[in-house]
């Protein structure tokens, strides 16, 4: 059973020191016994705390991991059900579907897509996850060649699907390096897919036909020691599996249930026919609440509004995304290209040097730090004010990059203009536009 904040402090060193990041020991332990801080976050535990800490500590939904590498994906740990209450830790894993009976031609365009549909977005490389290759015509030969074609060609995680051990067996002959997730594990087969998944220690899904059959796997499961499960309930229609969703959530969050602790898979290929529809279903999934979606194909214009809606519901709300502080070149600059200033809001950084490159005028873009605030509100904060944008300025090394000494700073800051001068001496401080848009007809103007 869950500790109380008063029986974790008791285990707590009461030192008080502040280094997990609230000031009190005690503030710590409620912390935890809510299942919004880490234990790791405390360096002074001891081992024997640790131990009995565990339950208390471990989050009510397990994380598991599935691949390998750059590309290894990391789902569930999620400890709210709103995002606005914490915030969403370790986004929807996106599965692309390929089975062994579609054409050499149609796997080929989905390998080709998942490797070329990748966007830059806030510094962000948003794209697809996994593959899931699944078993339809349960020849163990045929699905051994397509995992070889799927592993070969992407370094992205794999799904293997089948209910039947021996194609499994097929499949994680060759890629169990990789780590795959097993799916799925049901009440006829689960003993040997549990025997598959400790054997090469993948991570196994667990299906079954409504939630108190999944309860009672993957209670038998945990009980013979697997403890990397991933839920899948069984549910085909759009409602009953969202229903489960919700289900899953609350009863892992609100009532500690721990059969169901753990982070689910939803299949919306096998809820409609209509790609765009699918696509739909897929994002109601990434915001309520599936670990991983798997989709049958991809194309542009259904998979970047689903990374953006991702993008978007698992960022932290309560920290602005920020780009680092430093000098960046835009087209190739010079000694006499202009110098521009702006913020550290990951928003502004993206329009502003959008607007600049669509100028072809190659410029010097120099990004303060403001704590992630956009122009005004950092002004507003005082962390865009006159002496620090001139010692960023000075300390970012632009002055020895460029002839001139002209620097132009963005027209909601006007109000700086004069100490910023102050700050850089003989430094021309000019005002440039307000609008972002507005950015490519002002320097194709500018002259050094
Ligand atoms: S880091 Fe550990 S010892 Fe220090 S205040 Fe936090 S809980 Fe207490």
């Amino acid at each position: 059973m869950a500790l109380t904040g008063i029986q974790i402090y008791k285990l707590l060193p009461k030192t008080n020191c502040g280094e997990c990041g609230v000031p009190t020991c005690l503030a710590f332990a409620m912390s935890l016994a809510a299942a919004k801080a880490e234990l790791a976050a405390c360096p002074y535990v001891s081992e024997e705390a640790k131990t009995e800490l565990a339950d208390a500590s471990a989050p009510p939904i397990r994380v598991v991991e599935i691949g390998t590498g750059e590309r290894k994906l990391k789902i569930g740990g999620e400890t709210v059900l709103f995002r606005h209450e914490k915030t969403f830790i370790n986004p929807t894993g996106i599965a692309v579907l390929v089975t062994d009976e579609m054409s050499d031609e149609d796997v080929a365009g989905r390998l080709e897509r998942f490797k070329t549909l990748e966007y830059e977005r806030v510094g962000l490389t948003l794209r697809a996850d996994l593959f899931a290759v699944k078993s339809l015509s349960g020849d163990a030969g045929k699905f051994e060649a397509l995992v070889t074609k799927v592993k070969s060609q992407t370094d992205g995680g794999i799904i293997l699907m089948t209910e039947d051990p021996g194609v499994m067996e097929a499949g994680l002959k060759v890629c169990a390096d990789r780590k795959p997730l097993i799916f799925a594990a049901t009440k006829e087969n689960a003993e040997p897919m549990a025997a598959l998944a400790k054997e090469h220690g993948c991570p196994l899904a667990v299906k079954g036909d409504g939630l108190d059959e999944v309860s009672e796997l993957t209670t038998k499961l945990t009980e013979g020691g697997l403890t990397d499960l991933v839920i899948d309930s069984g549910a085909r229609t759009i409602r009953k599996a969202f229903e489960d969703q919700v289900f899953i959530r609350r009863g892992a969050l609100l009532k500690k249930y721990k059969p169901l602790g753990f982070p689910t898979i939803a299949l919306p290929c096998e809820m409609t026919d209509d790609f765009m529809q699918e696509t739909l279903i897929a994002s109601m999934f990434v915001a309520k609440y599936g670990g991983i979606v798997v989709l049958s194909d991809i194309q542009g214009h259904s998979l970047f509004p689903l990374l953006l809606a991702r993008m978007n519901i698992y960022t932290d709300p309560q920290r602005p995304m920020a780009t680092s502080p430093g000098i960046y070149e835009i087209g190739g600059p010079n000694e006499d290209s202009p110098v521009l200033v702006t913020s550290n809001f990951s928003l502004t950084y993206f329009i502003v040097s959008g607007e600049i490159e669509a100028s072809r005028v190659p410029a010097w873009l120099i990004i303060v730090d403001t704590e992630g605030l956009s122009v005004l509100t950092a002004w507003a904060a005082g962390k865009f004010v006159g002496d620090i944008v001139g010692i960023s300025l000075k300390k970012s090394g632009i002055m020895e990059k460029v002839r001139h000494k002209k620097v132009v700073i963005p027209g909601y800051a006007a109000a700086i203009s004069g100490d910023l001068e102050e700050e850089l001496g003989d430094w021309e401080v000019l005002v440039g536009p307000r609008e972002s848009a507005h950015i490519p007809a002002y320097l194709k103007e500018w002259k050094a």
